[in-house]
């Protein structure tokens, strides 16, 4: 066994892996990261938050260019060059890799290939084809993210079965796309297809389309789909797929009880993603498990001595890049004996990149009304806000959950244009603490989306300017 007195070894280079390996490398703790594919980033950024959301992206300049005679502009038959569209994807995605790999450099963290084991008591196996070598370290971080689920007897064939990776990797817009699974994955993928002509059936099991959010904003979501022409078929059961050489046939139950097949060119499978904490050698540990997720502590530390846990794989908290980041740095801080603060999980915005957008963080009203608040909601249109006059982009709203008592902020969220920036402002004031009033008299630039902010806090007592 070779002998190398790491201070930190990470399995994993996504978000979280490879922060918390430049937060370590910050700290001056001997860190190396330990990666099983040829590049370093993960899901995020290879087939995640970064290609998702550069072709919403030029879905969205796509969109302009087909209305652009609303704006007075002229475009004579615009069309669209698919491959291109995907190589621009792709080059942003490799830029930000090869950023990922400077910044190891730059923080002194040895890149390691291959496939990291836990082996108990500080030992890290790492496997590639030519061998195996085992590393010891004071201190684990597994980082090891997640992977798409499937429907049981299904499998992604990539070329009509597909999950969040070959969907990125297609050639051609398909006519048709039937999506299982109405979280944020499922509905981000129907928003940029649909934007780019495809015909585009949703079908969810559960009654409203992203069912973690507020339930006006599900509301809200849906409507501007079915106006969008997109077909969303909530409360409804998949019964089977076939896959033939031309299409896939799937065999629905629908909500009002009646069968159907729904033929589609391809079929995302969108339900939801599994951690991958099966081959890593739990079993070599003390680790405990909930379902496959790793059960940590507010330091995200493991049951097993040294072993720490963050991101997709961690039991209890979303499976968000922010998120495995965050909990990274919080990690690291604690093996460094650096002040820290844990992740609170009611302070953790959650962006969904339709159209509209969505961002939202804290209790939404359910929530909140259950944990026994005395509720008050202020609520804003984009209807009534001129930016998004400007940008002809008038659906959705803000809304503001609130406790009456010492005017709380307990939840902030948004369906609308640049839904996912806005948000910004509202995670602030919930981690500063700052108050419904104080947030009432915050002077908001004019004219700017993010009026409606000041309005919807306005609207906890009634007192919106603009509607
Ligand atoms: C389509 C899609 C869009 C998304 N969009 C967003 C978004 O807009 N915003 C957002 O916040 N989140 C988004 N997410 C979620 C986000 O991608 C994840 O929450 C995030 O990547 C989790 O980070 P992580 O560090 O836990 O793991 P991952 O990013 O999954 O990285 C884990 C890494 O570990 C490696 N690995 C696994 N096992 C081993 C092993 N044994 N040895 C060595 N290496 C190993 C993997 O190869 C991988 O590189 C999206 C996800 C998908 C699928």
């Amino acid at each position: 066994m070779e002998k190398v007195p790491y201070d930190l070894i990470v399995i994993g280079s996504g978000p979280g892996g490879y922060s918390a390996a430049v937060r370590a490398g910050q700290y001056g703790l001997r860190t190396a990261i330990i990666e099983k594919d040829p590049k370093l980033g993960g899901t995020c950024l290879h087939v995640g938050c970064i290609p998702t959301k550069a072709l919403l992206h030029t879905a969205d300049v796509w969109e302009r260019f087909v209305h652009s005679e609303e704006e007075g502009i002229l475009c004579e038959k615009p069309r669209i060059d698919y491959p291109r569209v995907i190589d621009r994807k792709n080059k942003i995605v490799a830029k930000h890799a090869k950023g990922v790999e400077f910044l190891m450099k730059k923080n002194k963290v040895e890149w390691i290939k291959g496939f990291g084991v836990l082996k108990g008591n500080g030992r890290v196996e790492v496997r590639v084809e030519q061998g195996t070598q085992t590393l010891e370290t004071k201190n684990i971080l597994l980082a090891t993210g997640s992977e798409a689920r499937m429907l049981p007897g299904l499998k992604a064939d990539g070329t009509r079965v597909l999950t969040n990776i070959e969907i990125l990797t297609m050639t051609e817009i398909p006519k048709t796309l039937a999506i299982i699974g109405a979280g944020a994955v499922g509905v981000e993928f129907a928003s940029i297809f649909n934007r780019f002509g495809t015909e585009v059936t949703i079908l969810e099991m559960l009654p409203r389309v992203v069912p973690v959010e507020d339930e006006e904003i599900s509301k809200e979501l849906e409507r501007v789909f079915r106006k969008h022409k997109i077909r969303v078929e909530t409360n409804s059961k998949v019964e089977n797929v076939q896959v033939l050489a031309d299409a896939c046939k799937i065999t629905v139950t629908l909500a009002n009880g009646t069968k159907e097949e729904i033929c589609a060119e391809k079929l995302l499978v969108a339900v939801g993603r599994k951690p991958n904490t099966e081959k890593v050698g739990v079993e070599n540990t003390k680790i405990e498990l909930d379902r496959g997720f790793v059960k940590v502590n507010q330091w995200q530390q493991t049951a097993e001595p040294g072993v720490y846990a963050i991101g997709d794989i961690v039991a209890g908290t979303p499976q968000l890049a922010h998120v495995a980041t965050m909990q990274g740095l919080v990690a690291v801080a604690r093996m460094a004996g650096k002040p820290a603060t844990p992740v609170n999980r009611d302070r953790i915005p959650g962006a969904t990149y339709t159209d509209p957008g969505i961002g939202s963080v804290g209790l939404t009203e359910a929530q909140a009304r259950e944990k026994g608040y005395r509720v008050k909601i202020g609520k804003f249109p984009f209807a009534a806000n001129s930016k998004a006059s400007i940008l002809g982009s008038h659906d959705g709203f803000v809304k503001v959950v609130a406790d009456e008592r010492y005017g709380e902020i307990l939840g902030v969220h948004i369906i609308g244009p640049e839904a996912f920036e806005l948000l910004g402002e509202a995670v602030t004031a919930i981690e500063s603490e700052a108050t419904v009033e104080t947030l009432m008299h915050t002077i908001h630039a004019h004219p700017t989306l993010y009026e409606a902010m000041g309005e919807a806090f306005n609207n906890v007592y009634g007192l919106a300017i603009n509607a």
